[in-house]
């Protein structure tokens, strides 16, 4: 180490050895200590026997015990006799953690270098207990899919939840684009992509809706996903969370369809009938379309309870909903308005296509045949037709005299309230029986 004399050199070694940020120490064969940094002696003094550094074999006593026999036993020129080994020291109730490295030099020097590494291993031990516990959630919890992902979308690592999840394997989902799990009709066109970029920009995105099974099959999940960022802030993956919320699902929808469908009929009942209504009256006209009515009664019913029995009444109106349906397709809206009266929503139409779509709707009625216990009935049904006024109310009641009038003039038969045709009608008085 002194093997150059020169008096700056020797300068520059005294410097070296001040501001080195480790203990440094040169001793003999013998353990006689020739250097020692003020850091080796910082380190060393309060631990060494009697605080006598003159001997290194001794004063690292406490940290390495056999470091004599170490030396003696390292035969080699030179090289690593002992390798960071670390030495927890207790003094008081601080306990520190040094590292011991010991070294000989191609000159034959021998060299410890000393760190106070208490800091980096308290690190390590929090690390390693986050990690623990982070792997003890990861792994147990049962309910939920964990995944890590990369950042471009492929999946890192997962948990044991994924399999029940889906029935996703391993090898399925290593390293694959998590759009794997989308359906058909949400995958590509950058949808993975932005679904990425959003969660970047926001630290967390949550989406709720079908994805896929390993069999094809769907399951509808809510998922959270969770950007990871870097000390520096740099997003370097993503943790997803996943639930399978089916069965959740699956009674909700059933909720949903008690709640706003007759239960006879399947039709829409009249609450949602009216809903559907003021939603469309919320509209702006386009092109002078605006929301229109049928209201549909059939003809002469009671007979058919009479003659038939109630069940087949029933099967009747089942098979009117589903004439209705079939005929209108996406165009309207069908809704139980009471016993055996329906009203047909058409959110934006215009006079002459809503009475074309009723007479469709009539011709339909009467040419179907209903099957019942006893063979086949067949029905006939009349319709009064109004679209847009004031407010919903005015146009059902328009609807409504123009029902009458249907069933007044005969019967199966539609009737289109003219305009101005309300103040009229509406005080002809009650309906036919
Ligand atoms: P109109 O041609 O004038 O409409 O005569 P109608 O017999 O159809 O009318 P009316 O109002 O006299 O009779 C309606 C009948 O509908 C009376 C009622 O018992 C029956 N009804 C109402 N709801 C149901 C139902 O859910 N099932 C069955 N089977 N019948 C019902
Ligand atoms: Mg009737
Ligand atoms: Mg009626």
């Amino acid at each position: 180490m002194l093997s150059e004399n020169k008096p700056d050199a020797l300068e520059a070694l005294t410097e070296f050895l001040y501001i080195v940020p480790v203990g440094l120490m040169q001793f003999g064969m013998d353990g006689t200590v020739q250097i020692a940094n003020p850091l080796a002696v910082q380190l060393l003094m309060p631990l060494a026997p009697n605080g006598d550094l003159s001997n290194a074999f001794s004063a690292l006593s406490p940290l390495v015990p056999d470091l004599a026999r170490q030396v003696h036993e390292f035969t080699a020129q030179s090289g690593i006799m002992l390798d960071h080994q670390r030495c927890e020291v207790t003094r008081g109730t601080r306990s520190s953690v040094l590292s011991v490295t010991a070294h000989r030099t191609h000159g034959g020097t021998n060299l410890v270098v000393l760190d106070d590494v208490t800091a980096l291993v308290e690190q390590e031990r929090q690390i390693y207990a986050d990690r623990q516990r982070f792997r003890a959630i990861f792994d147990n919890v049962r309910d939920y899919a964990i995944y890590t992902v990369d950042p471009h979308g492929l999946v890192d690592e997962w948990n044991q939840s994924l399999q029940r999840f889906g029935g996703w394997l391993p090898e399925d989902v290593a390293q694959r684009p998590i759009d794997m799990f989308f359906i058909e009709e949400e995958r590509g066109a950058g949808r993975m992509e932005s679904m990425l970029a959003r969660a970047r920009a926001t630290g967390s995105v949550e989406m709720e809706g079908w994805r896929l099974r390993r069999d094809g099959s769907r399951l509808w999940a809510n998922t959270v996903l969770t950007a990871l960022p870097d000390v520096e802030g740099a997003v370097r993956g993503f943790v997803a969370v996943s639930r399978d919320m089916t069965e959740r699902k699956r009674m909700e929808d059933e909720l949903r369809r008690l709640a706003t469908t007759d239960p006879l009929t399947g039709a829409l009942n009249r609450r949602s009938g009216q809903a559907l209504l003021t939603e469309a009256f919320r509209r702006v006209p386009v092109d002078g379309r605006r929301p229109g009515v049928l209201m549909l009664d059939i003809d002469h019913f009671k007979a058919i309870n009479d003659h038939h029995g109630h069940d087949a009444g029933d099967t009747a109106l089942c098979a009117l909903v589903a004439v209705c349906h079939d005929t209108l397709g996406q165009r309207g809206a069908v809704a139980r308005w009471g016993g055996e009266e329906f009203l047909v929503i058409l959110p934006s139409t215009r006079e002459d296509e809503a009475f074309a779509v009723a007479e469709e709707l009539r011709s339909a009625i009467a040419r179907s045949q209903i099957r019942i216990l006893a063979g086949e009935i067949s029905m006939t049904a009349s319709v009064g037709v109004a679209v847009g006024g004031a407010t919903p109310e005015n146009m059902l009641h328009r609807a409504d005299a123009a029902l009458y009038a249907a069933k007044h003039s005969g019967r199966d038969r539609v009737v289109l309230s003219a305009p101005g045709s309300f103040d009229d009608m509406s005080s002809a008085g009650s309906r036919p029986a």
